[in-house]
């Protein structure tokens, strides 16, 4: 059985056209024509969407007989540095609706807090919590897009428990409002 996943296929084949290296090791793209299967950040020739399957766990698309990708090479070790971020990137991504402390993190991958954002902060330039705050926006700018849904709605459905603390985030990142972020995208599809 497949595991759960928390992304739903809308939002990972959006990670996997902008090529975002956040993901890799969150899930794995398959591609049914070519049985090779690939990290997100992947930079070959995008499949067909109706083509494409995706896996929680490189061994899932293994066992659905699937080859590793050669380019980006989805099953090469990674170190015990990486090994760390990627289960803080899954703890964030699994766990971004609730309030999420760095002790709680620490304490389920089993090291201190301070070694785990001293790692996490050198091997990807930012701390988990501005990777928390990533993984939410990208979550709202998704129901933005993607839904009817209230920009109150989509603050809490993303994680955030202040309106104000999420239009300054959602400001931060997006550089507009959520308003009109939804507005632009419209109007750029509507083109
Ligand atoms: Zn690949």
């Amino acid at each position: 059985m497949l595991s759960e996943m928390k992304l739903s296929f809308e939002e990972m084949w959006e990670k996997i056209i902008a090529c975002d290296s956040a993901y890799d090791g969150m899930f794995y793209t398959a591609v049914k024509t070519t049985k090779i299967y690939c990290r997100p950040s992947c930079r070959s020739r995008k499949p067909k969407k109706i083509n494409v399957e995706f896996y929680r766990y490189m061994s899932e698309a293994e066992e659905a007989g699937f080859r590793a990708c050669k380019r980006c090479q989805p099953d090469s070790e990674l170190s015990p540095q990486m090994v760390l971020v990627k289960n803080v990137s899954s703890f964030l991504i699994e766990h971004f609706k609730e309030r999420v402390k760095l002790q709680d993190i620490a304490h389920h991958i089993g090291v201190s807090p301070f070694y785990m954002e001293r790692v996490y902060k050198k091997e990807t330039g930012e701390t988990p919590n501005e990777y928390l705050e990533k993984v939410r926006i990208d979550k709202a700018a998704f129901l933005l897009r993607h839904t009817s849904k209230t920009n109150l709605e989509i603050c809490f459905e993303a994680g955030y428990h202040s309106p104000s603390n999420f239009y300054k985030v959602f400001r931060r990142l997006k550089g507009c409002t959520p308003s009109e972020y939804r507005k632009y995208k419209h109007e750029e599809k509507a083109r």
